[in-house]
């Protein structure tokens, strides 16, 4: 199976129309979300009808949860906050419902998805260090789990020959299949900030084995207007161009 991974997508429409179709020549079969397909951009309802049409399995992301009341934004920066009243008013009652419904977590066949940590997701912790990903690795029921949050692409490994130990790799292709277990931060899709603009999205073959994170170029200027025309704090805007 042939598997499209989206990392926090963030109402940003020209990346995930970009993205789509990048994965539409991939031939993949399915289409997962790790969350935080709303929150910053201008564009949540959008986003929301194209993962329905492709009929993505999303998992609920922290900006979602906000949206919903499923989680208070009383820790989140005065720009999230002031995205999340915003990604508010403007949802239908039934794209509130979407979000709301949204699972923690998904086990699929060959792999999971998280939005932060497999382990307690609803805390929405953030993995930045094999010690941050020790408890989560210890909980997969399967080889693979998918996450994103941090919006930078890394993978932390366990491998067969030492399985205690906990390595990382920021390389792009990944032999999930040499690994006792592996943990993918897909980076994300709407807001990379690993100082790269581009937008970033996984693709993880069962059969083969493998996960590759792929960067393409997309419409920055696109969507920076839509935010600044929305009303959004222009910082939201400028952002994108840094890869910030
Ligand atoms: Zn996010």
């Amino acid at each position: 199976m042939r598997y499209g991974i989206l990392g926090d997508i963030h109402s940003n429409l020209t990346a995930l129309e970009t993205v789509l179709g990048c994965l539409e020549q991939e031939r993949v079969d399915r289409i997962l979300s790790v969350g935080d397909v709303v929150g910053y951009g201008a564009a949540p309802s959008q986003c929301i009808a194209l993962l329905r049409e492709v009929g993505a399995h999303v998992v609920l992301g922290n900006h979602d949860a906000a949206c919903v009341g499923r989680l208070d934004d009383v820790y989140f920066n005065n720009y999230a906050r002031a995205a999340v009243a915003w990604t508010r008013e403007v949802l239908s009652c039934d794209e509130m419902e979407f979000l709301h419904d949204l699972p923690l977590t998904l086990h699929e066949e060959h792999c999971s998805v998280a939005h932060g940590t497999l382990y307690r997701p609803e805390l929405f912790d953030y993995i930045q260090s094999p010690t941050d990903a020790d408890p989560s690795l210890d909980v997969m029921p399967l080889p693979v789990c998918f996450v994103g949050h941090s919006h930078v692409p890394v993978t932390l490994l366990r491998m067969r020959d030492d399985p205690t130990r906990t390595a990382y790799t920021a390389e792009s292709e990944i032999d999930v299949e040499e690994a006792y277990r592996a943990l993918v931060n897909v980076g994300s899709v709407g807001q990379p900030r690993d100082e790269d603009s581009r937008t970033a999205y996984a693709i993880y073959d069962s059969d083969l084995g493998k996960v590759w994170i792929r960067r393409v170029e997309y419409d920055i200027d696109v969507e920076a207007q839509r935010i600044r025309d929305a009303g959004l704090p222009h910082m939201l805007a400028d952002r994108l161009y840094l890869g910030v």
